[in-house]
C-alpha cells in the first residue's frame, strides 16, 4: 500500500548503459524498457532525429544528411552530447510526470574514465533525476544474476556485451580484479564479414552477419552442424548473389575473437588472489551479456578453464536487474556496502 502510494509520487530508476542494448529498470515494476544504444543526428550537427529502436532501423541505411551513432559502442563514451540525449530520451520515456524527483542508478562500463563517469552522472541530472549513482556493470550483472556478492568470497562474472567483454571478480560487494576487453557480439559480427569476403568474395552488412551469428554460429562443435542461405553483394561482378554457409565455417572464423576472451579469462584467474581462486573452482563463473548466447561459448570456457560455468537465465537482463536490486537496497540499507565511491 505505501509502496503504490509512493510510487504516485516517484519512480527510482535503474539504467544498464550497455555498448549494444540500453535497458530501463523502474522501482517497483521491473525492465520497462530494452532499445538499443543507437541514436540518429543530423549530418554536422548535434540535432537528435531519433533514439533506440527507431534510430537502429537507420543504421546503414541512412541518407548522407543523417548519421546513425552507437555512442559507446567501444565501452568508452565516444560523444559525451549524444550519449546525454539518449540517457535523457530513455530516462523521459519510462519517468511520468512526478512530484518527486527519482533517483537513478546506472551501471557504466567498467573501462569508463572519471570524466566520463561525471559526463554520464550529469546527464543524469540534467535529465531530472535526484540523485545518481554509478555502478560498475561487472557488479551490477554479478548481483543480477543473484550471486552472493556480499560474502567474503570470490565470485566470477563473464559478461560478454556488444562492444566489449568485462571479466571481473567480486568479493564483499566490491571489485577485486576486473578486466575490460574491446571484444564482443561485434567482433563476432566483423570476423563473420571478413570470412565472408576471404573465403567467397562477397560483401554482407553487420545485420546479416549479426543474424549468420545468431541463427548458426557456435563456440563449440554442435550435436547437429548448421546450415544458412546468406544473401550479399559478389564483389567481383558487383552484383547480389546467394549461397550456402556451414555452421562449422563459422565457428572457424569466430575462433579469433574467442581466443582472445579465453585468454583474458586465464589472465583474470592468474591475478586472483589464492583464497578466492579456490572459491571459484567450487562455486564456478557466470556468464551473462548477450554474447554469451552464442551457442556452445559455456562449453568452450569449462573446457578451457576445468571450471563450472553457469549461463544466466536471462543473459541480457543481468545488468538492469542488478540495478534494480541496488534501488531496493537504496531503500532500507543506509550505509551499504555496494554504494560505490563515486
Ligand atoms: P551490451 O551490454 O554491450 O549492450 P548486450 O548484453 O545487450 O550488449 O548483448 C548484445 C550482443 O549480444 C550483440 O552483439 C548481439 O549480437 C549479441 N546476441 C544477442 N543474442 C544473441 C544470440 N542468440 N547469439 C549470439 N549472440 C547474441
Ligand atoms: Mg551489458
Amino acid at each position: 500500500m505505501f509502496a503504490q502510494l509512493k510510487s504516485l509520487f516517484s519512480n527510482d530508476i535503474g539504467i544498464d548503459l550497455g555498448t549494444a542494448n540500453c535497458l530501463v529498470y523502474v522501482g517497483g515494476r521491473g525492465i520497462v524498457l530494452r532499445e538499443p544504444s543507437v541514436v540518429a543526428i543530423q549530418a554536422g550537427t548535434n540535432n537528435v532525429l531519433a533514439v533506440g529502436e527507431e534510430a537502429k532501423r537507420w543504421l546503414g541505411r541512412t541518407p548522407g544528411n543523417i548519421i546513425a551513432i552507437r555512442p559507446m559502442k567501444d565501452g568508452v563514451i565516444a560523444d559525451f552530447e549524444i550519449t546525454e540525449a539518449m540517457l535523457r530520451h530513455f530516462i523521459k520515456k519510462v519517468q511520468h510526470k512526478k512530484l518527486i524527483a527519482p533517483r537513478v542508478v546506472v551501471a557504466v562500463p567498467s573501462g569508463i574514465t572519471e570524466v566520463e563517469k561525471r559526463a554520464v552522472k550529469d546527464s543524469a541530472t540534467h535529465a531530472g533525476a535526484r540523485d545518481v549513482i554509478l555502478i560498475d556493470q561487472p557488479l551490477a550483472s554479478a548481483i543480477g544474476v543473484g550471486l552472493p556478492v556480499h560474502e567474503p568470497a570470490g565470485n566470477m562474472i563473464v559478461d560478454i556485451g556488444g562492444g566489449t567483454c568485462e571479466i571481473a571478480i567480486v568479493s564483499l560487494a566490491n571489485i577485486v580484479f576486473s578486466r575490460s576487453l574491446r571484444v564482443g557480439g561485434d567482433e563476432f559480427d566483423n570476423t563473420i564479414i571478413a570470412h565472408m569476403k576471404r573465403a567467397y568474395n562477397m560483401m554482407i552488412g553487420e545485420r546479416t552477419a549479426e543474424e549468420i551469428k545468431i541463427r548458426i554460429g557456435s563456440a563449440f562443435p554442435l550435436e547437429q552442424e548448421l546450415t544458412m542461405d546468406v544473401k550479399g553483394r559478389d564483389l567481383a561482378a558487383g552484383l547480389p548473389k546467394t549461397l550456402t554457409i556451414r555452421s562449422e565455417e563459422v565457428r572457424e572464423a569466430l575462433q579469433e575473437p574467442l581466443s582472445s576472451i579465453l585468454e583474458s579469462i586465464r589472465l583474470t584467474l592468474e591475478r586472483c588472489p589464492p583464497e578466492l581462486a579456490s572459491d571459484l573452482v567450487d562455486r564456478g563463473l557466470v556468464m551473462a551479456g548477450g554474447g554469451s548466447l552464442l551457442r556452445g561459448i559455456d562449453r568452450l570456457v569449462a573446457e578451457e578453464t576445468g571450471l563450472p560455468i553457469h549461463l544466466a537465465d536471462d543473459p541480457m537482463s543481468a545488468v538492469a536487474e542488478g540495478t534494480g536490486r541496488v534501488l531496493e537496497q537504496l531503500e532500507f540499507i543506509k550505509n551499504q556496502a555496494v554504494r560505490p565511491k563515486y
